[in-house]
């Protein structure tokens, strides 16, 4: 059983990297903040609170997103939803449910699971953690050429859920401790990739010898 950590910010790379991973590896992917993006979706249809959702829902946070056995991979990608992601992920009820189910995913195989608090909270005897992060108009570039949307505007939005991430009291963004902080600013994605896998093999070799 072998878990690969990946945290950062947003537009850092991370669900790329983490898919292309765990596709080299043959890992399950877990994508966390798929599932804090479900709760803001099912809360909103809903017209509940996130808290009260939260504990009702099955998620399967992998390249394809269902929720409650309806593909919401889409979905959840809505601007609306992304800024309600945020808000919501700042509730303490809301992470200890998800949490909860996400330790209980990573009980069992071997998985690579990307989020902003895998290897502080969720998963702290990860095999690897590696902190992915590039310079904030870089990570708002690809966000924005990902989104079609403009970039400034990307830059603006992104500032407030960083702040946001990063300054809340309940598992607030930053580096776990032994994690490898890789900076992909100006680094090709498949260096990046190849950084991690070698990240992975020398962990499973010291494990091995
Ligand atoms: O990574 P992504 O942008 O899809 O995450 C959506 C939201 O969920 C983020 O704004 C972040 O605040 C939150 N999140 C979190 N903890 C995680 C993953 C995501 O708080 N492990």
């Amino acid at each position: 059983m072998t878990i690969v950590a990946i945290d950062g910010p947003a537009g850092a790379g991370k669900s790329t990297v983490a898919r292309e991973v765990a596709r080299r590896l043959g890992f399950t992917y877990m994508n966390s903040g798929a599932m804090y993006r479900c709760v803001a979706l099912a809360a909103t249809e809903r017209g509940a609170e996130p808290r009260d959702v939260a504990t009702t829902l099955a998620i399967e946070p992998g390249e394809q997103v269902l929720l409650d056995g309806r593909e919401v991979t889409a979905l959840i990608r809505e601007p609306a939803i992304t800024e309600a992601a945020s808000r919501v992920a700042a509730d303490p009820s809301v992470r200890a449910a998800l949490v909860d189910m996400q330790r209980q995913m990573l009980a069992t195989g071997d998985w690579v699971a990307e989020g902003r608090d895998i290897a502080t909270v969720v998963a702290p005897d990860a095999d690897v953690k590696v902190f992915l992060t590039a310079d904030p108009a870089e990570r708002a570039r690809r966000r924005a050429v990902e989104l079609g949307a403009d970039r400034s505007t990307v830059l603006a939005e992104q500032a407030i859920r960083d702040e946001r991430d990063s300054t809340r009291e309940h598992s607030p963004l930053k580096p776990a401790p032994g994690s490898v902080v890789l900076d992909t600013t100006g680094l090709r994605f498949d260096e990046v990739v190849d950084r991690v896998v070698g990240l992975v093999d020398r962990a499973r070799g010291a494990v091995e010898h």
